[in-house]
C-alpha cells in the first residue's frame, strides 16, 4: 500500500517563484480536490494527538483553517482561529514576529483559550518556523499549555526545528 507520504508527494504541486522569485510554494489545493486523501490527511494529523488532552486546536490563517477545522472535529476539541493582524472583531492579543523581509503578526481572542486550555497549533507549512512560534507564544501569553504542533509539510531545508526546539512536532511529508 502507497504510505501517506508518497500520496501526498505525488499531489502536492509545486509552483516556483509564488509568490515571490526563488520560493517554491507548495500548493496544497490538489489535497482539497481528493476527498479520500484530504479524509486521511486529517485522521493523519490528528491520531498522534488523541488521547492526550487537547482541549483546542490553534488553526493558522488562512491554509491552516482547512485542516484544523476537521482535526478539532476528530479530537473533539475547541477551534480557535488565529488570524493575521486586523481581522479579529473583538478583544484580542498580538504577537509579531520577523520575516525575511520585514515583520508580520498573528492575534487571537483573549477569551479563546486560558490556563486550564492545552492546544494544539495546525498549519499547512512549515517553513522558518516563525508563524507558528509566534502562536506558541500566544498561547502561553494566555496561561495554555501548548501540547504540540501538527502540519502536513514541512521544508527541512528551512530553520523550523531550531524555532520549535522543545517542541513536540509531527508532520506528514518533508520536502
Ligand atoms: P514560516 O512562518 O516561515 O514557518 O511559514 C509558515 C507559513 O507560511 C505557513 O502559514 C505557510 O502556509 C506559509 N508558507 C511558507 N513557506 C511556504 C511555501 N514554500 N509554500 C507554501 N506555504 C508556505
Amino acid at each position: 500500500m502507497t504510505s501517506l507520504s508518497a500520496r501526498l508527494k505525488a499531489t502536492i504541486r509545486d509552483v516556483p517563484d509564488f509568490p515571490k522569485p526563488g520560493v517554491v510554494f507548495k500548493d496544497i489545493t490538489p489535497v482539497l480536490h481528493d476527498p479520500a486523501l484530504f479524509a486521511d490527511v486529517t485522521a493523519a494529523l490528528a491520531a498522534p494527538w488523541k488521547g492526550k488532552g487537547i482541549t483546542h486546536v490553534l488553526a493558522i490563517e488562512s491554509r491552516g483553517f482547512l485542516f484544523g477545522a476537521p482535526v478539532a472535529q476528530h479530537l473533539g476539541a475547541a477551534l480557535v482561529p488565529v488570524r493575521k493582524p486586523g481581522k479579529l472583531p473583538s478583544a484580542h492579543l498580538t504577537e509579531r514576529y520577523t520575516l525575511e523581509y520585514g515583520e508580520d503578526a498573528v492575534e487571537v481572542h483573549t477569551d479563546a483559550i486560558d490556563a486550564r486550555s492545552l492546544v494544539l497549533i495546525v498549519d499547512d507549512v512549515l517553513a522558518t518556523g516563525g508563524t507558528a512560534s509566534a502562536t506558541r507564544r500566544l498561547a502561553h501569553r494566555l496561561g495554555a499549555g501548548v501540547a504540540g504542533v501538527g502540519v502536513v509539510i514541512d521544508l527541512s531545508f528551512l530553520p523550523w526545528r531550531a524555532a520549535l526546539s522543545g517542541v513536540h512536532v509531527e508532520t506528514l511529508v518533508s520536502f
